[in-house]
Parts: structure tokens; sequence; C-alpha cells
């Protein structure tokens, strides 16, 4: 799938380059030689791929659930924090998607989604909710 037309595919792009980047001036290491930013990358990559709102999503930032662990949460604001004024040269494409896909403040599928639950109570979200 393109990363043009599948939302879930441009972020999970876009968390790799962000990760890569993060990993490569502080660690020193591409992603795959890192064991803590493999992690990083493969759970935020999972979190991703059993988003409930699908490509109805909104940022992760501006999601009313934020399904991801509390401590792994600080971990993936500190990339983002770091690599996302870094993207801009090394990768304009993937930049203003990222720019154009923060402007949804509210997951589009939340209009005919049961509530959602409070983010405690997502420790491990394992699918769409029905
Ligand atoms: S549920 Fe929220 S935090 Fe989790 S992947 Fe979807 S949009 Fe991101």
């Amino acid at each position: 799938m393109s990363i043009f037309t599948n939302r879930i595919e441009r972020e999970a792009k876009t968390v790799e380059v962000m990760i890569g980047l993060y990993c490569k001036n502080h660690h020193g290491l591409s992603v795959t030689d890192c064991p803590t930013c493999s992690e990083l990358q493969n759970y935020a990559i999972d979190r991703l791929h059993h988003c409930p709102f699908h490509e109805g999503k909104t940022s992760c930032k501006n999601c009313p659930i934020h399904c991801y662990k509390p401590g792994i949460k600080d971990d993936i604001k500190q990339v983002m924090r770091y690599s996302g004024p870094r993207m801009m040269l090394r990768h304009p494409i993937l930049t203003l998607f990222h720019f154009s896909d923060n402007r949804r403040k509210e997951p589009l599928s939340m209009l005919t989604q049961p509530p959602p639950v409070e983010p405690d109570e997502v420790e491990d979200c394992s699918g769409p909710i029905n």
C-alpha cells in the first residue's frame, strides 16, 4: 500500500523516519542495531496497525484514547520533539503529509464508534473496537 493513499502506512513510515533520525543522532546506530529504538519502533507501528480509528484516525497526539503505555508515550514524545523539526529538509513530502494529517483534531470514525475507553484501560489494545 502507498503512503500517499494509506494513512496508517504513511504514519508508520513517518515514525520509522523519526525514530531512525533520533537513534542515529543519540545512539549512533541504525534502528535495526539498537534494541531500545527497535522496541519503540515496533511498539509504535503495532499501535498504528491496531488503531481502532483506522484511516479515520487523528494524530496520536490529539487522540481521545491514546493507547500507548505511559512510559512509552513519554519516549515517543521525546523522539517527536527531536525529530519533528529536523524532518523537513530530509523528508519534505512526509513532513507535509504529517502537517496535513495533524489538522484533523478528532477521529472521523468516532461518530460511528462506541465511546472510547479511558487510556489506563487500554494497556493492551489488541484490535479495533467493534
Ligand atoms: S488509538 Fe490513538 S494513540 Fe493509539 S494509534 Fe490510534 S490514534 Fe494513535
